[in-house]
């Protein structure tokens, strides 16, 4: 069999079987928690760097659309946008000073390490700012992967006793 009919066959199989793929699939995956993980996390990725580009684009095309998201991003996290006005006075007033970025680029944008003290923040150029962000991100969903696994395994030994 070729690698190839080999997949046509398995997908077959899966089609013919889905209970047993389903069962097996499962169990694959609670032995092998890190290689879910790695490839959830390039997953991940590969979505976040899509849907950037698309929205990027979008937004080129349809600024008025762009414009009430962006509305409606301050009202959803007033929060947020508070800490940021804070943060931006605070820079008016000389109590944060605009720093260069660590990669060394001059053209810098404010970064919060949190959104919830002001002072909490560092200097990133574009490509720094957005990696970083993309770290957070990743982070963020990577919780919520682990309780994802947890419940599967969970949910898995709980059917197999
Ligand atoms: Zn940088």
């Amino acid at each position: 069999m070729t690698k190839a009919e080999k997949a046509e066959y398995n997908r077959q199989w899966r089609k013919d079987n889905p209970d047993q793929a389903l069962s097996n699939l499962r169990h694959w995956r609670a032995n092998n928690p890190d290689k879910v993980r790695e490839h959830s996390w390039e997953h991940i990725d590969r979505r976040v760097e899509h849907i950037r580009e698309r929205v990027i684009k979008y937004g080129k095309d349809h600024p008025e659309i762009m414009k009430k998201a962006a509305k409606k991003y301050r009202e959803n996290h007033k929060d947020r946008v508070f800490i940021l006005k804070e943060s931006l006075k605070l820079l008016e007033e000389g109590k944060i000073i605009k720093t260069d970025c660590s990669c060394g680029e001059e053209n810098t944008r404010m970064f919060h390490l949190d959104y919830i003290d002001p002072l909490n923040v560092i200097f990133l150029c574009k490509e720094c700012f957005w990696a970083r962000t993309k770290e957070r991100n990743r982070a963020k969903k990577l919780m919520q992967i682990d309780a994802w696994h947890l419940i599967q395994t969970m949910t898995y030994s709980k059917n197999n006793k």
